[in-house]
């Protein structure tokens, strides 16, 4: 076999690429994670909820159901052991009428078919009991979710990478891939170009995953999948929270509803919505300002849970974009894990549709992704 520079190289410092990075570090690869940006995770994962998913939603034996239920044990341990900031604060689903009501139930159902532990149905007095704020006619209780300081996260999966002898380099973006013998040589732009080989090349691009794809040579057409834009803005409460958890809608076509989170110093904000993007965005074009008339819809959303939020409280925050594997209306999707299974180049895996719960999963996403690769 000819000798390549590293044994792995991973593409993207999001929370995805840097844990499967540190995960290969740790079953004895050297490691090298291009970033093409000035710091790691300023990508998606710099602009989420921060929330531990418990695993409610997905359907059952899917890789999202099985890796946010394994990722978020494992992210709980780890954060615990690292010293990373976080809160098992729990979360409230809650329902309005009785159509929302039998859609808690199913959740309910699912949920227990996922090993969500803990999950309860709360009757309108026990909802009144916990948020006397929230007007529900029912809610489900999740106990496991919670909320983190990803930063912190990101910088704990540096240490671990770097401590197995694992590198980063920042402001290297790939430009290429071409399959060689035993490998695959990896072009780079950025301010001192070069060629790097690596037997096993992991795409963990994010939104720019995709496109890095058409920029692998070999890579079949069909194993270039298409990819749907949605961004979902934020707005800040400005006040007091009158919530100690996390209170969630039933979800919507597209995301999880617009919902009240918490940060870690306890304030409050809300979203994200669904805004689709117009078809052919490229994650280059994406404008991430956040309009402030949209406060309108969001308060109207807010107030079916929360009626007594006040005037002109709520102020522009931030927002992220979904990758999407369906466009508007199509329906749910699975992460998408692609081996050589499924587009015939050995030791190449492309990561696609990496949206929620995939900051929870990353740990048993980068965990998966190196047992494969490894083991082949
Ligand atoms: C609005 C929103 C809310 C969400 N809320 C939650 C939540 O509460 N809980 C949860 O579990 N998940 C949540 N998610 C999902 C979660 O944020 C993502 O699944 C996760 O952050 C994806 O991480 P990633 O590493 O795949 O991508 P990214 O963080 O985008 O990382 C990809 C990296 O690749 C780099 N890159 C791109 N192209 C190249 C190239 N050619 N060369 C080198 N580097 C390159 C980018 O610069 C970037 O740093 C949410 C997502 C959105 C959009």
């Amino acid at each position: 076999m000819p000798q390549t520079d590293f044994d792995s190289l991973v593409i993207g410092a999001g929370a995805v690429g840097l844990a499967t990075a540190a995960e290969l570090a740790e079953r004895g690869q050297s490691v090298l994670v291009l970033e093409a940006g000035p710091q790691p995770g300023e990508g998606t994962t710099a602009r989420n909820s921060e929330v531990i998913h418990a695993g409610l939603y997905y359907p059952t034996g899917s890789l999202k159901h099985a890796l946010c239920v394994t990722g978020r044990r494992r992210l709980y341990d780890f954060l615990r052991d690292q010293n990373v900031a976080h809160a098992k604060c729990g979360k409230l689903v809650v329902a309005s009428d009785a159509a929302e009501e039998e859609r808690l139930s199913e959740i309910l159902e699912r949920g227990r078919e996922n090993g969500v532990e803990g999950l309860r149905l709360l009757s309108r007095r026990e909802v009144a009991a916990r948020a006397p704020e929230l007007r529900a006619s029912a809610a489900l209780w999740s106990p496991e979710t919670g909320i983190f300081d990803s930063h912190g996260y990101l910088v704990q999966l540096i240490a671990w990478l770097e401590a197995r002898g694992g590198l980063l380099v920042l402001r290297t973006p790939v430009t290429g891939v071409t399959p060689i013998q035993g490998g695959y040589a990896v072009e780079t732009g950025g301010a001192e170009p070069t060629r790097i080989t690596a037997r096993r090349l992991v795409n963990a691009a994010g939104l720019w995953a995709p496109g890095l794809a058409e920029k692998i040579a070999g890579l079949p057409a069909e194993a270039r999948p298409r990819q749907w834009l949605a961004k979902g803005c934020y707005f800040r409460f400005t006040g007091r929270s009158p919530f100690d958890c996390l209170i969630y809608p039933v979800p919507v076509d597209g995301g999880l509803g617009i919902h009240a989170t918490l940060d870690l110093g306890g304030a409050l904000r809300f979203g994200p919505d669904v805004d689709w993007l117009p078809e052919g965005t490229g994650p280059e074009g994406i404008d991430y300002r956040v309009d402030p008339a949209r406060a309108g819809a969001f308060e109207t959303a807010i107030r079916r849970y929360w009626p007594g939020l006040p005037e002109g409280r709520l102020e522009p925050d931030y927002s992220g974009v979904r990758p999407k594997l369906r466009g508007p209306g199509g329906g749910t999707f699975d992460f998408e894990i692609q081996t050589e299974g499924a587009h015939g180049l050995p030791g190449l895996v492309n990561l696609f549709g990496i949206e929620s719960p995939g900051l929870t999963a990353s740990l048993a996403i980068g965990a998966r992704v190196a047992e494969g690769l490894v083991e082949s």
